[in-house]
């Protein structure tokens, strides 16, 4: 049919598209059919918005802790752990956006999510004098086992966007998780506390002595976790530990 229309038209049309072009057409194509929806409350994203819708954005319950030295998180930390810095980005609340928007990070593979909330929070941690020193981002580690079955680290992106907005490095092999229990489930705080306690370990040489670590995870409820990886990144000589979280959520 085709050769006959141009035959007809005596025109010859070129029906090449370049690969670049096709690959444009097909996302286009993607979004149309599976468009990105907003992990914060579901609703599909417009055009010009990207990982979390705009209404999400300004309804995001910012806890600015990171203005304070005495916040919540710090003060979870007294008499626990001596820390330069403790500061979440926002508070988590049963049934709202943060808890959507982690449960979408962790469970659902919507790393963006961690990337979007480590970009927001850098420049201000820029801005606070206790991390001026600051050398390392170190996310609590992951079983390997845990790593192989859900096949990242949630904590990792938030990590990364932070020490590339701080201009840090990013060690993720300082810290190791060596036992894998679903402390969780266990309701005796007591047996928690003591599960997560040898849960962890350091390996560390000469390069990481004197270093402030900012050890980062993705909620902080107790703080037993940090707690334990803090003690931990405290045995390397002259080391000092600041920690961040996504989210802080009463306990
Ligand atoms: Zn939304």
């Amino acid at each position: 049919m085709l050769p006959l229309l141009q035959r007809v038209a005596g025109l010859k049309i070129n029906f090449y598209i370049s690969p670049a072009k096709t690959a444009v057409m097909l996302k286009s194509l993607i979004n149309l059919l599976f468009p990105d929806s907003c992990p914060g409350c579901d609703a599909l994203l417009l055009e010009g918005e990207t990982v979390v819708c705009t209404t999400c954005r300004h309804s995001m319950p910012f806890t600015l802790h990171h203005e304070d030295a005495h916040n919540e998180t710090a003060k979870k930390f007294y008499g626990r752990l001596p820390l330069e810095h403790a500061s979440a980005l926002l508070y988590f609340h049963k049934e709202g956006i943060v808890q959507e928007l982690i449960h979408n990070l962790k469970y659902r593979r919507q790393q963006q999510v961690g990337s979007l909330m480590g970009s927001w929070y850098a420049p201000f941690l820029n801005k606070v004098a206790a991390l001026n020193d600051v050398t390392d981002v170190v996310p609590v580690p992951l079983h390997p086992k845990k790593l192989r079955e859900r096949g990242y680290n949630q904590v990792a992106k938030f990590g990364k966007a932070l020490a590339s907005g701080m201009n840090i490095a990013y060690t993720d092999d300082v810290l190791l998780r060596t036992s894998y229990t679903k402390t969780q489930t266990l309701k005796n705080r007591e047996l928690r506390a003591g599960i997560i306690n040898t849960a962890f370990d350091v390996k560390y040489d000469n390069s990481h002595i004197g270093k402030h670590f900012l050890l980062v995870d993705d909620v902080i409820t107790t703080g037993a976790t940090l707690e334990a990886c803090g003690k931990l990144l405290l045995q390397i000589p002259d080391a000092k530990v600041s920690i961040v979280t996504i989210a802080y959520a009463h306990s």
